[in-house]
């Protein structure tokens, strides 16, 4: 199958009850047994449910892997794969990460005594010299969020194999539309399907998707003893969005390029972080890994300042100022100030989040509309 047609259709089987097309919001905690110690197909929604194993299989389909489970929050996710680890073990990570990803591994697993390591692998030879008896995940997020560095995962998974090293990819940003992870060596894809996932601004969720038996129990033993799962009715509205996110996707794409392409000829601009450039400095990594480059732009004012970032915000009127990306809806933040506050200033600062630094999520309204928003919020300057 295709992958518009596993968009549809991946994983997915018709309801047994009644054949409903769209699989039934199962909002049941627990399920009829007929006499004791016997095990029906379900037992308790912490561990299943139906609803829920039918979004798992739909995005076990869509990243090319063999099992999916659900789970919260993109966080919730990723907490989950932290704790396949262990007191003691080291963690290599991208540098300019999300900044609740930052938070989560240095405010709460340093504490549990694990060690982060954040490196710039844009070369992925830089990651050797970290790597100890000790080391057991890479963690990586491409593009990354804000800078849209790019990070080729096949030259890192490569790394890992060498190394017998775990290799997580968080693929929230490109979805499995643009970039396949577990294809290019990684053994866990991650999603925040509160983003393009979901692709509606209407549900916080995460996901894990792997292709590895042994690594997928492991991961559904912690998936329930932890118990940070989503509910039927966010499975359902996830299932829901991944039905359209290919068209979502190609519109994404497209209105991305325009707006890129504007911001980087209009005079008020410095910099516009966007891997479809033939001058990003990760472009060729970003047409071999990706099928389209996304609608994830960031870009600074020639002016540099705080003061000018904000203006043009609060100028914008299409683009709504809000925390996260990924509906359909364009919305655009501050990072410095929103999704990377929890970052030390100086840390920041080294990996471009800078003051003036504007983060784009293009939505899919008409293209044009959008240009003249940020034209008149540009002009403004
Ligand atoms: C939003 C986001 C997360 C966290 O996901 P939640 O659903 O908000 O918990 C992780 N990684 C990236 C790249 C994100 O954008």
């Amino acid at each position: 199958m295709k992958f518009n047609t596993k968009a549809i259709h991946g994983g997915q089987q018709f309801d047994k009850a009644y054949g409903a097309v769209m699989p039934p919001i199962y909002q049941t905690s627990t399920y009829a047994q007929s006499t004791p110690g016997t095990h029906p197909e379900y037992e308790y929604s912490r561990t299943h449910n139906p609803t829920r194993t039918a979004l798992e299989n739909a995005l076990a389909s869509l990243e090319n892997g063999k099992y999916g489970l659900a789970f919260g929050s993109g966080l919730a996710a990723i907490d989950a794969v932290m704790k396949l680890l262990k007191s003691g073990d080291e963690v290599i990570s991208t540098s300019d990460l999300y900044g609740g990803t930052y938070r989560l591994f240095t405010k709460i697993f340093e504490d549990f005594g694990i060690k982060f390591h954040f490196v710039g692998m844009q070369n992925a030879n830089q990651i050797s010299s970290y790597i100890n008896d000790k080391t057991k995940l890479i963690w990586v997020e491409t593009p990354t969020n804000p800078m849209m560095n790019i990070i080729d995962i096949k030259a890192v998974a490569k790394v890992a194999s060498d190394h017998n090293l775990l290799l997580g990819v968080d693929n929230t940003f490109a979805t499995p539309y643009l970039q396949q992870p577990l294809d290019l060596g990684a053994h866990i894809v991650m999603h925040s399907a509160t983003k393009y996932i979901g692709g509606h601004s209407d549900l916080v969720m995460g996901s894990l998707v792997v292709k590895d038996e042994e690594l997928a129990k492991r991961l559904y033993f912690i998936q329930n003893a932890s118990g940070a799962i989503c509910g039927p009715q966010d499975s359902f509205l996830a299932l829901r969005g991944i039905k359209t996110l290919h068209v979502r996707m190609q519109r994404h794409c497209e209105n991305g390029k325009a707006i890129a392409e504007f911001l980087n000829r209009h005079v008020k601009t410095d910099k516009v972080y966007w891997p479809g450039f033939e001058h990003h400095p990760n472009h060729k990594v970003a047409k071999k890994q990706m099928n389209d480059f996304g609608g994830m732009i960031s870009f600074t004012t020639k002016g540099n300042t705080y003061e000018e970032a904000i203006k043009i915000i609060e100028n914008l009127k299409v683009f709504t100022l809000a925390e996260s990306l990924g509906g359909v809806e364009s919305l655009v933040g501050h990072p410095a100030s929103m999704t990377h506050a929890a970052i030390p200033k100086e840390e920041r600062e080294n990996t471009g989040v800078v003051d003036s630094l504007i983060r784009l999520s293009v939505g899919i309204e008409d293209k044009e509309d959008l240009i003249d928003d940020l034209k008149q919020a540009l002009d403004k300057l």
